[in-house]
């Protein structure tokens, strides 16, 4: 997209995740035709970035030869499910559908990390602070359950905030005020791992970089979430490789077989879920009974 921003006189409004909108703050700091160009910057609250590998796991779990899949759909719409009941949806070159529900999946939980960036290990913007609005899933209650799904926003730029009150004005926009500290309750996952867990995930890794955030380095955290967040930690990790074996020993179930059983020791420990749950009920490491 920057080549063609660069190819072709415009001005541009740019939507990334947190990093991007930083970098292309960084391009224009130093480019002056991006300078001029990139008018505007719109953001997007991010979990963290997965590979495609994801996609490729989902078609294994569908029965689908990767190769005939023409678009993925991550988190499906539809008026039967609530937005934060995730389903996803392979359309083959064919045109033929094919879903499965992320409950059903080796690897269906957004947050245990599977085929994570390991650049997000150590990312502390969950809000896409630089850009001038960013938006984001308003995961409340009533919100979560609504099928259509709810954004929130934040506002940083005055034209923006302009163009919004405008657009609200007009019958436009259905948008109503909330504080910041609503819209971090939106966000309470992200900014716990990207808070406390990367204050730990700072001060536990001693090897390769480790880069000054606003957070100090800190293991002032209980065991539990400890375990957690070193949990989280090796599944990126490890995801990444199993899958690469799996592949070219052509035996998916090595991988899926993983998943499976890190995935449940996860929601064990997190939500109290499952056999792992009850054994971790029982060792105080939850008290969480989903
Ligand atoms: S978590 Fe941070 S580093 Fe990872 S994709 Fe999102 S903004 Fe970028």
């Amino acid at each position: 997209m920057l080549d063609q921003i660069r190819a072709t006189p415009g001005r541009y409004a740019v939507v990334g995740v947190p990093c991007f909108i930083k970098a292309v703050h960084l391009l224009r700091a130093q480019d002056e035709l991006f300078r001029t160009r990139i008018a505007f910057t719109l953001g997007l609250f991010c979990g963290h970035m997965k590979s495609a590998r994801l996609v490729e796991s989902f078609a294994w779990q569908t029965d689908t030869a990767i190769d005939a899949v023409a678009r993925a759909e991550y988190r499906l719409k539809g008026p039967e499910r609530p937005a934060n009941w995730y389903t996803a949806q392979l359309t083959l070159k064919d045109g033929e559908v094919r879903q499965k529900d992320w409950f059903y999946l080796a690897d269906g939980d957004w947050g245990a990390g599977f085929f994570q960036n390991s650049a997000c290990n150590w990312c502390d913007d969950v809000l896409a602070e630089t850009a001038d609005i960013s938006f984001g899933d308003a995961w409340v209650e009533p919100y979560s359950s609504d099928w259509r799904g709810t954004n929130v926003a934040v506002v940083r730029s005055p034209l923006m905030l302009k163009l919004i009150d405008a657009g609200i004005a007009q019958g436009r926009l259905e948008l109503k005020p909330v504080d910041a500290d609503y819209i971090a309750d939106t966000q309470a996952a992200g900014l716990r791992q990207r808070r406390e867990g990367l204050a730990y995930r700072l001060a536990w890794h001693k090897r390769g970089l480790r880069p000054r955030k606003r957070v100090s380095p800190s293991t002032d955290l209980p065991f539990p979430r400890k375990l957690i967040y070193r949990l989280r930690y090796g599944i990126s990790a490890w995801s990444h490789r199993l899958f690469w074996l799996s592949r070219c020993v052509k035996q998916p179930q090595l991988y899926l077989g993983w998943a499976r059983a890190s995935l449940q020791l996860y929601q064990g420990l997190s939500y109290g879920r499952g056999r792992p749950g009850v054994l971790a009920r029982k060792l105080g490491l939850t008290k969480r009974n989903d």
